[in-house]
């Protein structure tokens, strides 16, 4: 009986630890959703025997963090969005890192000059409009956006989210906060309804002939052109097309999913192996193929869908320069009261 038990122990040991591979564990935060994350950290798991315990989050992780000071449980973070990659460091709870591979797969300008956060993909907030209602050339810049052509066309989630959050710390660090206001009010003026719903939605807007632009990041058009489980929204993605925006000027505002290692984190190390995985071929690969994002290491393919979208021109503007005008970006939502609509 007691052979029978040390045998029994024995047993589970070798199966949560493949032979041959040390293996530790990551505790991790993520505002990625489940779908996406869970496929990749299996991979991970699976080529390096380190364990990932994941809590998945929509807000409130940075307070979390903040709180929780010494006794944070987490190593790593995982977030949608450049803005509260800045709200970290902001806050001191970022832990610098440097790897070849990391400063190797990830452009300079996708990444801290110090190593406290990393891009990991790309996002393009572009405008999804109509393919009836918009002539080719109508809608060219973001200026064009608060134009009175488009009065009572355009469709948009809170102005308070990250990622118009991003767009209007974008437009401010361009052109100032005056010129930005009277943009973004410019832009209120010519909403068809007051801002809600996600990204999505805006594109269902179209659909439904509320409104001809609607502006959305770029992998929502994939996303809904390829959904088997909710078909409706094939509907919505076959009555637009990606319009990209300042292709004769700055060009199209860009921002980041990204990573970084959390402060005193107990596995460093392993978190840091974590990261290098996510900036691989084969996780870059899962990005662009599962979500229809950009991936940063050059190289690697973006999908099919996308590509067919055609290449675009990046606004090259510094990501902590936007990052830094997002709490004026997010007074002045409130200052223009945008999300109470036109
Ligand atoms: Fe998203």
């Amino acid at each position: 009986m007691r052979n029978l038990l040390i045998f029994a122990v024995a047993s589970i040991v070798m199966l949560s630890a493949p032979a041959g591979l040390a293996a530790g564990e990551v505790n991790l935060y993520s505002y990625r959703q489940p779908f996406l994350i869970e496929p990749i950290l299996a991979e991970f798991t699976r080529r390096t025997g380190i364990e990932v315990n994941v809590v998945f989050a929509r807000k409130g992780m940075i307070e979390k963090i903040k709180s929780a000071g010494a006794n944070n449980p987490a190593d790593a973070i995982l977030t949608v969005d450049i803005g509260r990659l800045d709200a970290l460091r902001e806050a001191d709870l970022l832990e610098p890192v440097d790897s070849a591979v990391l400063n190797a797969n990830i452009p300079a300008n996708f990444r801290h000059p110090d190593g406290l956060w990393f891009g990991l993909t790309t996002r393009a907030r572009v405008a999804l409009v109509s393919k009836d209602r918009v002539t080719p050339g109508e809608l060219k810049t973001l200026a064009d956006l608060a134009d009175p052509k488009m009065q009572g066309r355009i469709c948009m989630r809170s102005g308070k989210h990250v990622y118009n959050i991003g767009l209007i710390a974008a437009v401010i660090a361009h052109d100032g906060e005056v010129v930005a206001e009277q943009w973004l009010r410019g832009v209120k003026r010519n909403l068809a309804r007051k801002p809600q719903g996600n990204d999505r939605a805006q594109a269902k807007g179209i659909y439904e002939g509320v409104c001809d632009v609607a502006l959305t990041n770029h992998y929502y058009l994939g996303k809904m052109a390829t959904n088997e489980q909710k078909p409706e929204q094939k509907r919505w993605a076959n009555v637009v097309r990606v319009q990209f925006f300042d292709q004769n000027g700055r060009g199209q505002h860009v921002n980041i999913s990204g990573a970084g290692i959390i402060k005193n984190a107990s596995n460093k190390a392993d978190a840091v192996k974590l990261i290098e995985f996510l900036a691989s071929d084969t996780a870059q690969s899962m990005y662009a193929s599962l979500n229809f994002e950009y991936p940063v290491k050059s190289g690697v393919k973006t999908h099919p869908l996308v590509e067919s979208w055609g290449s675009f021109k990046i606004d090259t503007l510094d990501l902590e320069e936007i990052a830094r005008h997002r709490d004026a970006a997010s007074r002045l939502v409130d200052k223009v009261r945008f999300d109470f609509g036109s």
